[in-house]
Order: C-alpha cells, then sequence, then structure tokens
C-alpha cells in the first residue's frame, strides 16, 4: 500500500491530544511507574513509558540500552520533496517508463532514487497558466568519503539548502557521464527548495525536512546479549533504525504500534510479562529487516570497475526481464 506521509500523520494523529513542543530529557523508574521529565521543567507519572523518539536524539533509548550501538555505513544521503512540472515529468517517463520508483546506480557507489506520485497536485479551477504538477521526493546517495578527498577540500554549508544543492549538483556532474539522464536529474534538483517554501502549487508537503546531508545509519536491535525488559518499552526507529532503501522503516513502526497495543490489552500492574512477549516478536521481525535493507545499500553502493558494471548491469537485466514476465504472467491469469 502507498500512501503520502502528511496523510498518515493525519490520520494517526486522529483523536490523540498530542502535547507539541515538550522534549522529554530523561525518566526515572519507580516500583509503582516511571516519572518522565521535560525540558521545561514539567514531568508527569505513568505505568508504562512507551518511547517513540526516533533515531536522532535518542534520550530514552540511551539511558534503557546505553551498550546498543548505532551502525554508521559511511554513505551520506541528502533528500528533498519536490514538486515537478508535466513537461519534466513527461521527460522522466520517457526514460524510465510511467513508474512509482526510479533508481539509478554509479559506478563509484553513488546512486539515485526518485519516488514519484501519479496524481497531479490539486489546482485552482480554471487555472490555465500553472501546467500540472506532480509531488516526489529525490534522494541522493554517495560515499561520505568522498567529503573528505584532500585535493578537493569540499565545503558544504548544511544549514544553507542552496549550498547542499550545489553539492548533489556537483557530484552528480563529476560521477555522471554526459546523457540526457544526467541532464534530468540536475534540472530535478534545481527544484528543489532553497528557502522554507510557502507556494502550495510548487510546494504541496505539510512539512518542510530542512535539505542536510545526512549519513545513513542503522541500529540492529539483536546486537546487544540481552535486551531488559522494564515499564520502558521501545518502538520504532528508537529500537531498530534501518536504511531507508526498502522502505521498511515506517512499515515496522506502525506494526510494533499494533503488536504493542495487543499486548497492553493483557495489562495488570504487578504483571509487566506481556512486555517481554512484544519485544521478543519486535526483537525477531525488525533485526531481519535492519540486516537486509543494510546488505542491499552495501551492495547498490559499492563502488565498481568495469567488469563490475557488466555483471551488476547483466543481472539487473534479467531481474528486470523476470519481473516483467512474472507481471504478464500475473496479468493473464488475473484476466481469465
Ligand atoms: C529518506 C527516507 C525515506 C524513507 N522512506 C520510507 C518508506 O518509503 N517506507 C517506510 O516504511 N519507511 C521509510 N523511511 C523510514 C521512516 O521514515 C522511519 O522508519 C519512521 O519515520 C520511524 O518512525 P518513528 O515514529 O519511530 O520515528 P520518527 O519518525 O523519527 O519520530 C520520532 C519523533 O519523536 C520526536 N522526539 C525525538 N526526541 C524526542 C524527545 N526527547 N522528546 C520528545 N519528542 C522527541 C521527534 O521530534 C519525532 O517527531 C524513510 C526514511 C528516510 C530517512
Amino acid at each position: 500500500m502507498i500512501t503520502y506521509r502528511d496523510r498518515l500523520r493525519d490520520v494517526l494523529l486522529e483523536g490523540v491530544p498530542v502535547k507539541w513542543n515538550k522534549k522529554c530529557i530523561k525518566y526515572v523508574e519507580t516500583q509503582e511507574g516511571i516519572w518522565v521529565f521535560f525540558e521545561d521543567g514539567t514531568q508527569e507519572f505513568c505505568n508504562i513509558l512507551v518511547c517513540a523518539d526516533g533515531l536522532i536524539l535518542q534520550v530514552i533509548r540511551k539511558q534503557k540500552l546505553p551498550e546498543l550501538q548505532i551502525v554508521n555505513y559511511g554513505i551520506t544521503h541528502v533528500g528533498a520533496d519536490i514538486s515537478i512540472p508535466k513537461h519534466l515529468m513527461d521527460k522522466a517517463n520517457k526514460i524510465h517508463g510511467n513508474v512509482l520508483a526510479r533508481k539509478t546506480l554509479g559506478t563509484k557507489g553513488d546512486s539515485t532514487f526518485m519516488m514519484t506520485r501519479l496524481i497531479p497536485i490539486k489546482q485552482e479551477q480554471n487555472d490555465e497558466k500553472n501546467e500540472p504538477h506532480y509531488r516526489a521526493t529525490l534522494v541522493y546517495s554517495y560515499p561520505s568519503e568522498l567529503d573528505n578527498v584532500e585535493s578537493e577540500k569540499v565545503k558544504v554549508d548544511d544549514n544553507d539548502p542552496s549550498s547542499v544543492i550545489e553539492h548533489v549538483k556537483r557530484l552528480i556532474r563529476t560521477l555522471r557521464p554526459d546523457c540526457t539522464l544526467t541532464n534530468l536529474l540536475l534540472e530535478l534538483w534545481d527544484l528543489a527548495p532553497k528557502t522554507i517554501p510557502n507556494d502550495p502549487i510548487k510546494f504541496p508537503f505539510k512539512t518542510y525536512n530542512p535539505i542536510q546531508r545526512r549519513m545513513m545509519r542503522d541500529i540492529d536491535p539483536m546486537s546487544i546479549k540481552s535486551w531488559s525488559s522494564s515499564r520502558v518499552v521501545l518502538l520504532g526507529d528508537a529500537a531498530h533504525s534501518m536504511s531507508p532503501i526498502l522502505g521498511l522503516g515506517a512499515n515496522n513502526a506502525i506494526q510494533d504500534a499494533d503488536k504493542l497495543s495487543q499486548a497492553l490489552l493483557k495489562y495488570s500492574d504487578d504483571n509487566i510479562s506481556f512486555i517481554e512477549e512484544y519485544e521478543k516478536e519486535m526483537l525477531k521481525r525488525t533485526s531481519a529487516d535492519v540486516l537486509k535493507s543494510r546488505n542491499v545499500t552495501f551492495m547498490t553502493s559499492t563502488p565498481l570497475g568495469p567488469f563490475g558494471v557488466i555483471i551488476r548491469d547483466n543481472i539487473l537485466k534479467v531481474i528486470n526481464v523476470m519481473i516483467n514476465f512474472y507481471s504478464f504472467a500475473d496479468n493473464l491469469i488475473f484476466k481469465n
């Protein structure tokens, strides 16, 4: 199933009384429950603390399981949400076909990814001046060591989106051959917003993530010997952040929430064994996906020589033929 992030967010927030702009700084566990402390000086008491604070700060995870390590892949990625005018979308479709996800692999471990939404953005009626636009997410990944090449001394300001976008374009120009696809990639990155956008056609997304270089990292929850169960429960990226390459992170976070809600039905004050049951299932399921995503990321990010490129391209061609064959057979069976 494919969904827009902002729609998913609205659905998940329905009926949930969220208190925004409160940052948790620590917790203290007692026999009866947990005291949670916030940056604004307030505190709350609860029986069970569900920690879903993602990968970036990891305040609670670091307190609960300090030995759990974040693995840095040595790969940098830059992402941007953009709105593509129809004439550029047509160009992209001519190269890749009219597909949802488009990935291109370079020879130096660099790759590009574009996820498009095929329904045009809603425009004002009778707005004939504006050609239809489509939402898309661009991601550019490359080995982080390319930023440390002594001779080229890369200077990028991650607080300035134009500097990051120029850096991405410079890498694309350097690492890719001069061809129509490369020109298209450069044109697409030109559409990335350089300041916080406010035009609903040019930027129809509800949230704006600053365009920055980010390290690709993950957490394998089964990389530690024992996972101590307590009234503090981890969920989502806080427990098992993974490479975005297979799109499994939010899927697992939602499954965690579902499994934990089911488990919470068994809650009683003196018995928290249901948490252990939830964690057992969560650890097994998500660790497998963390490792699968890590392997695919390394496979597609390894620099290749000319021989390696021939092998890789032929394997991809065979996979492509197989996918088309299965899809053809599927259609045939489905129609009959
Ligand atoms: C480029 C990219 C593409 C992706 N594509 C996909 C995809 O196609 N499909 C998919 O399934 N997954 C995808 N993912 C992964 C997905 O985004 C994450 O797995 C998912 O957002 C994890 O959800 P979460 O709620 O655990 O953490 P987050 O979404 O990180 O949310 C954590 C929240 O906690 C808040 N927080 C942090 N610290 C504190 C604190 N101390 N106090 C209070 N609040 C705090 C943060 O502000 C944030 O709002 C992608 C990720 C990336 C980077």
